[in-house]
C-alpha cells in the first residue's frame, strides 16, 4: 500500500508515514539530520518545514522563554506579536500590509479563498493541473490532484490551467523561454476565455509559483507576469500559495513571486515560518481585507507562535540562509545534472535554491515516467542514509527540500548517493511494471510526505526489538 501505514497506536488512526514497510522511528533531530531509535543518522532532504534546521537552538530558546512568560492572549495585545509583525512587514511588499496569522497552510488558503470571493464577488477559481493546496474541503475542491480522485470530480466553479512545464529554468535560452511562455499563456488564456463564455468568469487564480505537487514544475520566467495580467484584466485577483516556497527556499529571495517579478493580491505561507511549529499566514492589501467583516482565530498569532516565527526570521537573516540555499542548491543541481549522462533514467533535474526535483523516466527522449524505479531509488537512497520523497502525478519526481542549513558537503553526499542508487538499480534492472492503482482508496491525494511503497529493503524489526528490550 503506497505511503500509508496503520500505526498501532491506541486509536489505530490511519496516518501517512515515509517508507510504508520500513518506516523510520525518529527519536531526535538536529540541523539537517534525523536519528532513529537505534541512533542511526539520516540526512534529511524532505523536512522543508524544519526550515532553519531541526531544533535550532535560537528557535528553541525563544520558544522556551516565551512559554515561561505567556502562551495565549486571545483578544489582548502583546509585545511578541507586535515585534513579529514588524519583522514580517520588513520582508513583505508594501501593498501587502494586512496579516492574518493562522495555524496551517490549509487554513491560510481557505481564508485567502474567502477573501478573494468576497472581494471579487465571484466563486470561480483557476488552478493548475496536479495542484495541491490543502486538506480541508474547500481546498480539496480546488486541488486538482485531490478532486480528480474523488467520485464527484471537478466542481463547476473550478477551472484547470495546463501545467507550464519546461526544463530547468537555468537552461532556458531567450528563444525557447519565449516560445514556452507564449504556448503556456495561450493555454491559460483559453481556459480564462472559456470560463467567461460559459458564464463563469474566473474570480481567483490560486497557484504556487513552483508547482510542487505536480513534481516541482518551474514555469518559464516571464509566465506569471502575463498570467496575472490576464486574470486581472477580466476582473480577477491572484493568490500566491507559498506554503512550500516561502522564506528563502528558492534561494536568494524571501519569496518565489519575486523571481517572477509579480506581487500577488493575496499571499499565503506556512511550513517554514514556524520551523515545524503550526503557524501560517495570509497577507493582503487593506482594500481586500476590508471586505471581511470580522475574523477570529483562537490560536492564530498566539505569543508562542509569534516568538517562534520571529526567531525563525532572525536565524534566516543572521545565518544568511537564503544566500546559502542559493549557493548550495546550485551545487546540488549541478552535481545531479552531472549524473544525467551516466544514468539515462534521470530524465530531468530542475530546481531553484533548495527545492530540487529529479525526474525518473524509462529513458530519454521518451521521458515515460518510471514510478517503480523512482520508488526503488527512494529505498536505495535510504540504505545510503539519505531521505528523499517522491512527487508528481506519477510519483516519479524525487524531491529534495532539505532544511536551509544544508551544506556543500551534504550536497556532495547526496550526489554520490544518487549515483550509487541508480547504479545499483540498473544492475538489478527489471522492466517497469504497471503502477498499482491505489487511487480508489483515495491514498494518493496528499502529495507530500508520501514516500515509499511496498518495497521492503530495510528489515530491522529484530534489531528494533532488541532495542526495546534493552530500554525495558
Ligand atoms: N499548499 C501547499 C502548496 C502545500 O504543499 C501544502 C501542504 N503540503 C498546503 C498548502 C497545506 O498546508 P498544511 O498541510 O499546513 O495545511
Amino acid at each position: 500500500m503506497q505511503g500509508l501505514h496503520q500505526f498501532s497506536t491506541p486509536s489505530d488512526n490511519w496516518c501517512q508515514v515515509h517508507f510504508a514497510n520500513s518506516e523510520i522511528k525518529v527519536a531526535r533531530a538536529s540541523k539537517q539530520y534525523i536519528y532513529d531509535d537505534l541512533g542511526t543518522e539520516f540526512l534529511d532532504c524532505v523536512s522543508s518545514s524544519a526550515h532553519v534546521g531541526h531544533c535550532h537552538p535560537h528557535v528553541v530558546a525563544a520558544s522556551q522563554t516565551q512559554m515561561q512568560k505567556l502562551w495565549t492572549t486571545q483578544g489582548f495585545l502583546n509585545d511578541t506579536y507586535s515585534l513579529y509583525m514588524k519583522k514580517l512587514m520588513d520582508v513583505l511588499p508594501e501593498s501587502l500590509s494586512v496579516v492574518y496569522l493562522v495555524n496551517s497552510g490549509s487554513e491560510a488558503n481557505d481564508l485567502a479563498l474567502r477573501l478573494g470571493r468576497l472581494y471579487t464577488k465571484r466563486d470561480d477559481v483557476a488552478v493548475f493541473e496536479s495542484s495541491y493546496h490543502g486538506n480541508i474541503s474547500s481546498l480539496v475542491d480546488v486541488s486538482s490532484k485531490s478532486f480528480k480522485r474523488l467520485p464527484q470530480g471537478k466542481k463547476e466553479f473550478v477551472h484547470v490551467i495546463p501545467l507550464p512545464k519546461c526544463q530547468n529554468i537555468e537552461d532556458q535560452t531567450v528563444e525557447n523561454e519565449q516560445a514556452n511562455q507564449e504556448k503556456y499563456c495561450e493555454d491559460a488564456q483559453r481556459v480564462i476565455e472559456n470560463a467567461s463564455k460559459n458564464g463563469r468568469p474566473i474570480g481567483i487564480l490560486l497557484s504556487e509559483m513552483v508547482i510542487s505537487a505536480a513534481g516541482l514544475v518551474i514555469p518559464p520566467l516571464g509566465y506569471f507576469k502575463n498570467l496575472y495580467q490576464m486574470i486581472r484584466n477580466q476582473g480577477g485577483i491572484c493568490i500566491a500559495d507559498e506554503v512550500q516556497t516561502s522564506l528563502g527556499r528558492i534561494g536568494g529571495d524571501f519569496w518565489a513571486f519575486q523571481l517572477y517579478g509579480v506581487v500577488p493580491d493575496i499571499l499565503t505561507f506556512g511550513k517554514s515560518i514556524g520551523n515545524g511549529f503550526p503557524i501560517a499566514a495570509v497577507v493582503t492589501s487593506r482594500e481586500i481585507a476590508n471586505c471581511l467583516p470580522e475574523y477570529m482565530n483562537t490560536y492564530g498569532g498566539n505569543p508562542l507562535a509569534c516568538a517562534i516565527g520571529k526567531a525563525v526570521l532572525e536565524v534566516i537573516v543572521n545565518e544568511k540562509l537564503m544566500y546559502s540555499a542559493k549557493m548550495v542548491g546550485k551545487s546540488l543541481l549541478e552535481g545531479l545534472r552531472g549524473l544525467m549522462s551516466k544514468h539515462p533514467s534521470i530524465g530531468d533535474v530542475r530546481g531553484m535554491g533548495l527545492c530540487v526535483g529529479v525526474e525518473v523516466v524509462c529513458g530519454r527522449p521518451d521521458m515515460k515516467p518510471a514510478t517503480i524505479l523512482a520508488n526503488r531509488i527512494l529505498y536505495l537512497l535510504k540504505e545510503e542514509k539519505v531521505i528523499v520523497a517522491t512527487q508528481g502525478e506519477e510519483r516519479n519526481v524525487i524531491a529534495l527540500t532539505p532544511p536551509l542549513c544544508f551544506t556543500l558537503d551534504n550536497a556532495r553526499r547526496v550526489v554520490e548517493a544518487f549515483d550509487k542508487a541508480f547504479t545499483k538499480a540498473n544492475q538489478s534492472e527489471e522492466s517497469e511494471p504497471v503502477r498499482p492503482n491505489t487511487s480508489f482508496l483515495g491514498l494518493d491525494n496528499i502529495p507530500l510526505n508520501v514516500m515509499g511503497g511496498d518495497e521492503e529493503t530495510d528489515t530491522s524489526p529484530a534489531k528494533r526489538q532488541r532495542t526495546y528490550e534493552e530500554m525495558d
